[in-house]
C-alpha cells in the first residue's frame, strides 16, 4: 500500500517531487523536428515529454502506466512456460512484480528509417525511434516509435528482454554501421561489475541486424559498479575499419573496451584507465566526434581522456582539467558535452569553505568551452551536416567572438567566399548571412533584442588557452555596458532605411572602430545592404525550389495554393539577376500554365493581392498580409509559425493542402535552418 509504483494515489505518503534520470532523444523525433525527453522521476513513473511550444512542457505519453497494463493482461509472466501468476499477498510475489516494473535507467536509440511501400507502388520513407528501458529485475523492454511522436498513438510495439543480468545499473545503444549494413544492441552494465551487450532482434525495423547472441565486455563479479556507459563509433586508422568504442565508469577507473568488425568476425579489446581520480567517477561524458571522453569526481576535478589509435586497438592519453582554479573551490554533481563538442556543461555546487560545508546549497550550471574559436569555424566549413541549427553549439563560440570583436576575421571570411565560389551551396550561404548579422548586432550602439545573447555570457570561460578570470571580467563589463543600453528595437526601421540601398561590394570593413556616430551608421547601413543580399539570394533559391515542386505536382494548369505566377514574375523581375535554371523552369511552368494567372485575393475586400515584395502582400486597400516564407502565399489568418530566430512567419498546413505543399511547410527555415513552429 506504501509503494509508489503500485498506488500512484497511495495517499498515504507524500508526493516525491524531482528526478532519477532524464534522457535526451535524438534532434527530429517531436512534431517540430526536435527532441524530446524521457524522464523517470523519484517515485518511479516514467513518461515522456516534450517541448511543443516555448517554454511549455507537455506530457505525451505515460510508460509506466502503458507497460503496467501490458503486464497486468499477461498475468505478469513473460512467457508461456512460466509458472502461473502468484499471490500479491505473497511478499515474494510482490518483490517480483514490483522489480519488474521498476524502471532503473532508460535510453534511446538512434532514428531508424525503413522504406515504405504505399498502395500506389510510392514509396515513403518512415522514421522510427527506440527507447530500451532497463528494470531492476533485469528485463530491458524496447518500446518503438513512429515519427514524429505525437503520444499513446505513436507506439508502434514494445518488446521485453529478458538480460538475466542481476543487479543491473546502466544501459547504453550500441550502434554499429559499416558499408550501409547497420548493426545494433544494447550494452547493459551491472553494480556487480560485469558488462555485456544483448542482441535485440526487432523484426518490424528492416535493414536493422544484430548480434548472434550476448558478447561479455567485462565478466569479472569485482563488485566495481558500472555507473554510467557510452559508445562512440569511430574509424580504425590502421586497421582500415569502422569500429566502436565503448567505455563505462566503473569505480574511479575507466573501463574500455573497442570492437572491430572485420570479415574474420568481431574482435575485443578491452582495458582499464586508472591513475584518473581519487573518488568514484559520478558522471562521464563523450565526444561523438572524436571519442573523447570527460569524467568527473565529486571533488571538483574533470578528466579529459583523448584515445589515440595503436597498431592493434587504441590507448588513452588524460589530462586533469581542475575546475578550482577558474571556478574556486566547487563540487561537481554531472557533466555533459554538446553536440558538436563546443562546450562542456558541468553541474556544481559551492565547496569547502575553511574547511566547512557550505549550508545551503546553490546549484549552477557552468559552461567550459572545450574549442578555440578557429577550431569551430573551421568544423562549420567542412561540416557533413551543413545545417546550423544543428551546429548551434559551435555557432554559439563564432557568435561570442563576433560579437566580442565586433569583426568577421578575415580567414573566416575568406574561406567562406571560396566555399561559396566553389560550391554555391545554400549553407554557406546562410553561414555568412548568420556572421553578417551578428556583425550587425556587434555593432548596433543600442542593441535591439539580443536574439542571439543569452543572459548569462559572462560565465563561460575558455580553458584552453585563457584559464585566468580575466576573459569572464573582460566580459562581464562588455555585459554590463550593453544591458544597461537595452532599449526596444530600431532594427525594422533601419531595415527600412537600407532596402532602398544597393548592395555593395564584398568587402568587409576594417577592424576596429572608425571614427565618430556618423561612420558606425554608414557601416551598419553598409551590412544591412549585405544582409538584404544574402537574404534575397537565399529568397530566389528557395523560390525556384517552390517553384520546381509546383512543376512536379501539376499535372494540369491549376491554382494551387502557392502564387506560382508572382513568384516567376518576381524572379524575372530583376534584370541584372541571370540565372538560366531559373529561366528555363519558369519557361516550362509558363507552358503549363498557359495565359492563366491565379491571382491571390484579399479576404477582406476582395481585391487583388498583388506579388511585389518577398515579405508581404498589400491590397489596393492598404490591407497588409504577411507572406509565409516557405510557400509565399499570403498569410491572411492571425495564426502562424515562426522560426527560432523570428526571421519570418511561415502559416499552418492545412487538411486540404495536398502532400507536397504539407512537406514544403515541413521545412526549416530558409535563413537559419531552425525548425518553425
Ligand atoms: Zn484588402
Ligand atoms: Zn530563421
Amino acid at each position: 500500500m506504501l509503494d509508489r509504483v503500485f498506488n500512484p494515489e497511495g495517499k498515504a505518503l507524500p508526493p516525491m517531487r524531482g528526478f532519477k534520470y532524464t534522457s535526451w532523444s535524438p534532434m527530429g523525433c517531436d512534431a517540430n523536428g526536435r527532441c524530446l525527453l524521457a524522464a523517470l522521476t523519484m517515485d518511479n513513473r516514467l513518461t515522456v515529454q516534450v517541448n511543443l511550444n516555448r517554454l511549455q512542457w507537455v506530457q505525451l505519453v505515460d510508460l509506466t502506466e502503458i507497460y503496467g497494463e501490458r503486464l497486468y493482461e499477461t498475468s505478469y509472466r513473460l512467457s508461456k512456460n512460466e509458472a502461473p501468476e502468484g499471490n500479491l499477498g505473497d511478499f515474494a510475489e510482490f518483490q517480483r512484480r514490483h522489480s519488474m516494473q521498476t524502471p532503473v535507467r532508460m535510453e534511446w536509440s538512434g532514428i531508424c528509417t525503413t522504406q515504405q511501400v504505399k498502395h500506389n507502388n510510392e514509396c515513403r520513407v518512415v522514421g522510427s525511434v527506440l527507447l530500451a528501458v532497463l528494470f531492476e529485475n533485469g528485463n530491458i523492454a524496447v518500446w518503438q516509435f513512429q515519427l514524429p511522436f505525437v503520444g499513446k498513438e505513436s507506439i508502434s510495439s514494445c518488446n521485453t528482454i529478458e538480460s538475466g543480468i542481476s543487479s543491473p545499473s546502466v544501459l547504453f545503444w550500441w550502434e554499429y554501421e559499416h558499408n550501409n549494413r547497420k548493426m545494433s544492441g544494447l550494452i547493459v552494465g551491472s553494480a556487480f561489475g560485469p558488462v555485456k551487450i544483448l542482441p535485440v532482434n526487432l523484426k518490424a525495423v528492416k535493414g536493422y541486424f544484430t548480434l548472434r547472441q550476448p558478447v561479455v565486455l567485462w565478466k569479472e563479479m569485482d563488485q566495481l559498479p558500472v555507473h554510467g556507459i557510452k559508445c562512440v563509433p569511430l574509424y580504425h586508422p590502421y586497421q582500415k575499419c569502422s569500429c566502436s568504442l565503448v567505455v563505462a565508469a566503473r569505480g574511479s577507473y575507466v573501463f574500455w573496451c573497442l570492437l572491430l568488425i572485420s570479415k574474420a568476425g568481431l574482435n575485443v579489446h578491452n582495458s582499464h584507465v586508472t591513475g584518473l581520480h581519487s573518488l568514484p567517477i559520478v558522471s562521464m561524458t563523450a565526444d561523438k566526434q572524436n571519442g573523447t571522453v570527460y569524467t568527473c569526481s565529486s571533488d571538483g576535478k574533470v578528466r579529459q581522456l583523448i584515445p589515440i589509435f595503436t597498431d592493434i586497438a587504441l590507448k588513452f592519453e588524460h589530462q586533469l582539467i581542475k575546475l578550482s582554479d577558474v571556478f574556486g573551490s566547487v563540487r561537481t554533481h554531472g557533466i555533459a558535452v554538446s553536440p558538436c563538442g563546443a562546450y562542456l556543461a558541468i553541474i556544481t555546487t559551492e565547496g569547502m569553505v575553511n574547511g566547512l560545508h557550505p549550508v545551503n546549497k546553490n546549484y549552477q550550471v557552468q559552461f567550459v568551452t572545450l574549442k578555440t574559436f578557429e577550431e569551430a569555424a573551421a568544423q562549420l566549413l567542412e561540416s557533413s551536416v551543413q545545417n546550423l541549427f544543428k551546429q548551434v553549439d559551435l555557432i554559439d563560440l563564432v557568435r561570442w567572438k563576433i560579437l566580442k570583436d565586433k569583426h568577421i576575421p578575415q580567414f573566416l571570411h575568406e574561406a567562406l567566399e571560396k566555399k561559396i565560389e566553389s560550391s554555391g551551396v545554400t549553407y554557406f550561404w546562410r553561414f555568412k548571412l548568420f556572421l553578417l548579422r551578428i556583425l550587425y548586432q556587434s555593432m548596433q550602439k543600442t542593441p535591439s533584442e539580443a536574439l542571439w545573447k543569452p543572459a548569462h555570457e559572462d560565465s563561460k570561460i575558455l580553458i584552453v588557452d585563457s584559464p585566468g578570470m580575466g576573459n569572464a571580467e573582460d566580459e562581464q563589463q562588455e555585459e554590463g555596458t550593453s544591458s544597461r543600453q537595452v532599449t526596444k528595437p530600431g532594427l525594422q526601421e533601419r531595415s527600412r532605411e537600407g532596402e532602398a540601398e544597393e548592395p555593395t561590394d564584398d568587402s568587409l570593413p576594417p577592424s576596429g572602430d572608425g571614427g565618430g556616430h556618423e561612420a558606425v551608421e554608414e557601416k551598419l547601413l553598409e551590412i544591412q545592404g549585405k544582409i538584404e543580399a544574402v537574404e534575397m539570394h537565399l529568397t530566389r533559391e528557395h523560390m525556384k525550389r517552390v517553384l520546381g515542386e509546383v512543376y512536379l505536382h501539376t499535372w494540369i494548369t491549376e491554382n494551387t495554393s502557392i502564387p506560382t505566377r508572382g513568384l516567376c514574375n518576381f524572379l524575372m523581375s530583376d534584370e541584372e539577376y541571370e540565372d538560366r535554371t531559373a529561366r528555363v523552369l519558369i519557361g516550362h511552368i509558363s507552358k503549363k500554365m498557359n495565359k492563366q494567372t491565379f491571382p491571390e485575393h484579399c479576404s477582406l475586400c476582395k481585391e487583388i493581392l498583388p506579388f511585389t515584395d518577398r515579405k508581404q502582400a498589400v491590397c489596393s486597400n492598404g490591407h497588409i498580409w504577411l507572406r509565409c516564407f516557405l510557400t509565399y502565399q499570403s498569410c491572411q489568418s492571425l495564426i502562424y509559425r515562426r522560426c527560432l530566430l523570428h526571421d519570418s512567419i511561415a502559416r499552418h498546413p492545412a487538411p486540404e493542402d495536398p502532400d507536397w505543399i504539407k512537406r514544403l511547410l515541413q521545412s526549416p527555415c530558409p535563413f537559419c535552418d531552425s525548425p518553425v513552429f
